[in-house]
């Protein structure tokens, strides 16, 4: 999705919401075996500052299944993750995302979001529960 960064700017703008359905990334799934069941739903924020740049707090949220890690039998689990990101207009600034200062491409960050979301090891209920115990 594409925020028309200087388009919210003239029509004062600064800040809103956006919310979109993402197609999982199927190539940034880092369990084996494990797939998105349905699409990701993406929920946020965002909020121009002065300079330029722009401020997302990303909320994203999907169902993850395949094998459970422990015992190979079918498990899923709800996914949800917040996640803050800065959008700048200086090429050379490393820590953070770069845009070009009028369209704004939220792709990147929702799928970083994506990949830090993920579980380390995927539970059947069974496995998750002899885990609490
Ligand atoms: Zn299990």
């Amino acid at each position: 999705m594409v925020l028309e960064v200087q388009r919210l700017i003239a029509l004062k703008k600064y800040v809103g919401n956006f919310t979109e359905t993402l197609r999982p990334p199927v190539e940034k799934l880092i369990l084996p075996l494990a797939e998105v069941d349905g699409d990701v739903r993406v929920e946020g924020e965002y909020e121009i500052y002065e300079d330029d740049s722009v401020g997302l707090n990303i909320k994203i949220c999907y169902k993850l299944k395949g094998q459970c890690s422990y015992c190979l039998e079918d498990a899923s689990c709800n996914v949800e993750y917040s996640y803050e990101a800065l959008f700048v207009t200086d090429r050379d600034d490393a820590d953070n995302y770069c845009y070009n200062g009028v369209r704004l491409n939220i792709t990147p960050a929702v799928e970083d979001a994506f990949v830090f979301s993920q579980p380390e090891v995927l539970l059947c209920e069974k496995c998750a529960q002899s885990q609490q115990e």
